[in-house]
């Protein structure tokens, strides 16, 4: 496995591989790697030639008082787990090359980005959709891959590759879950051994709306008063959204119909975790789907 630290090396080996033809399949991550992390590396295999991830902790996704500074860090550790799961390439960019004291531009998605977790984090997806442009020029892949574990980034990374013609493909990944359903997340290893057993409560509120539907309630008020009663059973648990929205726009559903993405985010303890699931009701029948545009 190669491993790239700086932005001007990137960039030769990216011209290098396209001369050659090769098709570069890529992940970006900010580190401190889990198996949903490397679930992103199998699909992004399929169809290209080498799979390159990203570790980047990147400042401008992180507001003033969030965890950038200690937010969890394991570079050796997440090499061997890379190298173990067949990664051809790394990129490792420090932020002092990757922004230089005189950049200014930013990209911005309008609406997209100001709701669900835009709305208690001002300026986050503009740092995604910013580093996810940069990373794109400089590593040039022919399949960029996102989790859907963070489908708002999904949703926001696969409006900016229309609007803006990125050369990309892309794919969303299914969530991977611990077994008792606690999304995997980098900062699950915050949680203390009491709000971890809470942490599970957040996916079952998701379960509670898509039971809710099947028991045939279509009203989202209704639907989520249930989910946060779920939520309200953890006592370091504390509600930042649960809402019903189109998957496509992210505008609210007072009523659902067709595919809704299922989404909350809570704090455990000081923790913010986020989750969702995708439903799609038809004919009276509800099925969790995948996210797919
Ligand atoms: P992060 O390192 O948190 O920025 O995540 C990097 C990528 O991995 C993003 O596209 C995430 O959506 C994805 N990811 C994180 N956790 C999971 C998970 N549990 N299952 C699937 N994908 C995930």
């Amino acid at each position: 496995m190669e491993r790239i630290a700086d932005r001007a090396s990137m960039r030769r080996r990216s011209e290098e591989s396209r001369r050659a033809g090769l098709r570069i399949g890529f992940v970006p991550t900010m580190g401190a790697l889990h198996d949903g992390h490397l679930s992103l590396v199998e699909v992004a295999r399929p169809g290209c030639d080498r799979v390159a991830v990203s570790i980047f902790v990147n400042p401008l996704q992180f507001g003033p008082g969030e965890d950038l500074e200690r937010y969890p860090r394991d570079l050796d550790g997440d090499l061997a787990r890379l190298e173990a799961a067949g990664c051809d390439l790394v990129f490792t960019p420090e932020a002092a090359d990757m922004y230089a004291e005189d950049a200014r531009t930013i990209v911005m998605i309008p609406e997209l980005e100001d709701v669900l977790c835009g709305r208690s984090r001002p300026g986050h997806f503009r740092g995604v959709a910013t580093v996810v442009a940069k990373l794109v020029n400089l590593v040039q892949p022919a399949v960029i891959v996102f989790g859907q574990k963070d489908a708002q980034q999904a949703i926001l990374m696969h409006r900016m590759i229309e609007d803006l013609d990125f050369p990309v493909a892309m794919r969303v990944a299914p969530i991977r879950r611990d077994p008792d359903g606690l999304a995997m997340s980098s900062r699950n290893a915050y949680l203390s051994g009491e709000e971890r057993r809470e942490a599970p409560l957040l996916h079952a509120a998701l379960r509670t709306i898509q039971q809710g539907l099947a028991d045939g309630e279509r009203r989202s008020t209704t639907l989520v008063e249930r989910a946060r009663e779920v939520l309200a059973r953890g006592k370091h648990v504390r509600v930042d959204y649960v809402e019903i929205v189109d998957p496509l726009t992210l505008r609210r559903k007072g009523t659902v119909t067709g595919p809704v993405l299922v989404a909350a985010a809570v704090f455990v303890g000081s923790t913010r975790l986020i989750d969702n699931i995708v439903l799609e009701v038809r004919d009276g029948e509800v099925r969790e789907v995948p996210l797919r545009f």
